[in-house]
């Protein structure tokens, strides 16, 4: 396959994934096309969530929301999506997403150049699918995703890494808001995050994360804070009165942006498998990641920040959503255990953050 002209500037769309966490480890991919082409017009179509995660980022000039929930529910909606696109005329589409509907609506807009793997039947609705091999597909996602750039000629940027942007607004408000919550400017917090949307065979257990944070505030002299999404508020409802010290509780009364500058304020972060994991690795946050069912080789935090905590259970990774076998791979994962990796981080870090 021939390499994709980089070098001629044009409007380009990428059609961005759908989770939060694959939309961060997107966005190593995300800097390689911006170098790849730094005078293209690079414009981003997303659902809702995602598309406020990617927002004021970077490498993105402008984001379109394909509400699949609203206005763009079902057939007719994607028509009326791909209608959208067609009037802005772009040039090429890069597919990040794997679907054929992601196909399908590059070629409805009348996108000539379609670019992304050959996946989910659909190589003959691109005009360069990018074969998917057993290798490719060994990959930790952040490098599946920046191997797609490379196969279609981008130069692999010389540190990839992932991005997102807060604002300093943004930064701001949410230092008000711990301050009004007793976490005054300055005081260093544990950020504590429960919760994974996927599934509950991917959740660590209340009780536990409530004995790290105890042990971790104290021994550090940091606050907590708790977080997650609302249908996640029984969770930190629990860790909190599990908890020997008093917790900030914002799981549930958050919105994306403001998640994002609660992860970009913390110290360190205990946190199972999730998108906000991903999150905080992005802002460069000390993380320990509590896997399970799930591949931690290609979906650990993408940065050499982070430690995985694991033990290792023949039936990992199931990917299942809830355990039928009785959550051996989460069970075997003690307090002292995510306590130990957290205290090793910091050892070698030099100390507490
Ligand atoms: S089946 Fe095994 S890997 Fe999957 S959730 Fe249960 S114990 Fe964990």
């Amino acid at each position: 396959m021939d390499s994709f002209p980089w070098h001629r500037p044009g409007a380009l769309l990428v059609r961005a994934v759908n989770w939060l966490g694959d939309a961060v480890l997107t966005t190593p991919a995300l800097g390689a096309l911006r170098a790849a082409c730094p005078q293209a017009r690079i414009t981003v179509v997303a659902k809702p969530l995602v598309a406020e995660l990617l927002r004021h980022h970077p490498d993105i000039d402008e984001i379109v929301v394909y509400d699949k929930d609203g206005r763009h529910a079902a057939a007719l909606g994607m028509l009326r999506m791909a209608g959208e696109l067609r009037r802005r005329g772009f040039d090429s589409a890069l597919l990040l997403q794997n679907a054929i509907e992601a196909a399908l609506l590059a070629f409805l807009a009348g996108i000539p150049e379609r670019m992304g793997y050959a996946t989910d039947a659909r190589r003959m609705l691109l005009s360069r699918p990018v074969a998917v091999t057993e290798e490719i597909l060994s990959l930790h996602h952040a490098e599946y995703y920046l191997r797609l750039l490379s196969l279609l000629g981008a130069p692999r940027p010389e540190r990839p890494r992932l991005a997102l942007r807060v604002t300093e607004d943004e930064m701001a408000s949410m230092r008000s808001r711990l301050a009004a919550l007793g976490v005054p400017e300055g005081r260093k917090v544990v950020g504590v995050n429960p919760g994974a949307t996927f599934g509950s065979a991917k959740r660590w257990f209340p009780d536990r994360f409530a004995e790290v944070a105890d042990t971790l505030s104290e021994e550090w002299d940091m606050s907590v804070v708790l977080m997650g999404s609302v249908p996640e508020m029984p969770l930190s409802a629990e860790i909190e009165a599990a908890m020997g010290r008093k917790p900030v509780n914002l799981a549930g009364r958050t919105t994306v942006r403001e998640l994002m500058a609660l992860l970009a304020s913390c110290s360190f972060l205990v946190t199972n498998d999730s998108g906000p994991m991903h999150i905080g690795a992005a802002f460069g946050v000390p993380i320990a990641a509590i896997f399970g069912p799930t591949d931690w080789d290609k979906t650990s935090p993408w940065t050499d920040k982070a430690r995985v905590v694991r033990v290792d259970v023949d039936c990992s990774p199931c990917r299942l959503r809830e355990c039928d076998r009785g959550h051996e791979c989460m069970l075997g994962i003690t307090a002292e255990m995510v306590i130990a990796a957290a205290r090793e981080f910091m050892a070698d870090a030099g100390g507490v953050p």
